[in-house]
């Protein structure tokens, strides 16, 4: 486990946040809700411990999203020009989850030396291929990050 300290920020720069060591687990997640969210056609989530982020510049805004089961998600972006910098939710309040994209070198994150789960491929787009090999999963998986990967896929 490295202790590096990497940092990241939003578009306008008034946001900068910086997280410590390596995330825990990283999801790359194809759900249409992260779709919407992000504009995009999957999202690269890693998550820290929020003890491993820290904001160094600016506040974050947050839109409270509840769920059908009651849970909370708060979305958290910046309030001058809304680039998503991540979320946190009450299935487990001690992460935090952050939008890869919005680190200054988003390649720290990888493949190579993280855990990497592939999510709600169900509704990936079909141009959208993972690497064989890969922890894939049909719809969600649970947040308890010592759950095996399910069978691997050739
Ligand atoms: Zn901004
Ligand atoms: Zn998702």
């Amino acid at each position: 486990m490295s202790n590096k300290i990497h940092q990241g920020g939003c578009v306008c720069g008034d946001i900068r946040y910086e997280v410590t060591g390596d995330p825990d687990i990283v999801i790359v997640c194809h759900c249409e809700w992260c779709q919407r969210r992000t504009g995009s056609a999957f999202a690269m989530i890693p998550k820290w411990e929020q003890t491993n982020f820290k904001l160094t510049s600016g506040t974050l805004k947050a839109y409270r999203e509840v769920n059908e089961f009651g849970r909370w998600l708060d979305l958290k972006f910046c309030p001058r020009c809304g680039t998503n910098i991540g979320f946190t939710q009450e299935r487990r309040p001690t992460a935090q989850a952050v939008d890869a994209g919005t680190l200054d070198d988003p390649s720290i994150v990888n493949r190579h030396n993280h855990d990497f789960r592939y999510i709600f491929m169900r509704s990936h787009q079909d141009w959208t291929a993972v690497p064989k090999g890969e922890a894939i999963y049909d719809g969600p998986m649970s947040d308890n990050v010592s759950d095996p990967p399910p069978a691997r896929q050739e």
